[in-house]
């Protein structure tokens, strides 16, 4: 079991902009040793060059966690290269907003692929060297998409509100293993341009004018990680304080 003032292993998924990215770099100037993953390999390369010439620990590896065989490559090589695996930020994710009469079954698919399998597939990747170390900590991205449904979103809630009764299960399974949800509101990223419809992307362009930045949910999850081993902090929801 680790120590509380210990320099924790933590792999972040969709480290390449938004919220991954603003949660590496908070976890890496917190003294984390942090791994960085997304497809966007010219990213996290520059990101991780950041944390480094900042005096932090980053490393980065392509990563898609649609696909198992990478999320497994992902943590293996976080092992291989700091012995351990401390913490798993499950952050990739995809919206894409539409009617369901709209009937675009390949967004449905993309969404239930990184959003639901993405996180399963991180999941199964650490959770075995986790209960070898005697413990660990899984932090789910969620949304408050994942706590109520609005038009144009039910295939995106359906992938958050499985993200949440996923980490229900994990947390209720786990007694090593700390399990933490994290559900953002409107929150400044590269989110609202993943694809959809027009009507729906103009839609969640107006909501990000009141959106929080990144670092607001990075400082949520920075939290939950900070806590002492034994407090297992499950659900946070942040949102802007003028969001409805
Ligand atoms: P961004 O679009 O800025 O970031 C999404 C990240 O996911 C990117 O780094 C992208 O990297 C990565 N990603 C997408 N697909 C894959 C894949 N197949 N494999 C690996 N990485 C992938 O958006 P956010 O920062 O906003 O999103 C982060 C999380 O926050 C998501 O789960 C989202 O649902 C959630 N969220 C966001 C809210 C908001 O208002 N912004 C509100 C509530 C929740 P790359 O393209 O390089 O692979």
């Amino acid at each position: 079991p680790r120590q509380d003032t210990a320099s924790l292993v933590v792999l972040v998924t969709g480290a390449s902009s938004g919220i991954g990215e603003a949660t590496a770099r908070r976890l890496a100037a917190a003294g984390h040793r942090v791994v960085l993953g997304a497809r966007r390999a010219d990213r996290i390369a520059a990101v991780a060059a950041d944390i480094e010439a900042a005096g932090g620990s980053a490393d980065h590896h392509v990563l898609d966690v649609t696909d198992p065989k990478s999320v497994l490559a992902f943590a293996a090589a976080a092992r291989a290269r700091h012995g351990r695996i401390d913490v798993l930020v499950n952050n990739a994710g995809l919206m894409a907003l539409a009617p369901l009469d709209a009937v675009r079954t390949d967004e449905w698919d993309r969404m239930i692929d990184v959003n639901v399998r993405g996180v399963l597939h991180g999941i199964a990747a650490v959770l075995p060297q986790m209960r070898a170390q005697g413990s660990g900590h899984v932090v789910n991205v969620a949304s408050v998409a994942g706590l109520r449904v609005d038009p144009t979103a039910a295939v995106y809630c359906a992938t958050k509100y499985a993200v949440r009764a996923i980490s229900e299960g994990l947390r209720q399974e786990s007694r090593e293993v700390r399990v933490t949800v994290v559900s953002p509101g409107f929150t400044r990223s590269e989110l609202a341009e993943g694809s959809g419809d027009e009507a729906a992307r103009e839609a969640v362009r107006a909501g990000m004018e009141i959106a929080i930045p990144a670092e607001a949910v990075a400082g949520a999850i920075a939290y939950a990680v900070g806590r002492p081993p034994e407090v297992d902090v499950n659900e946070i929801v942040v949102r802007p304080t003028a969001q409805g």
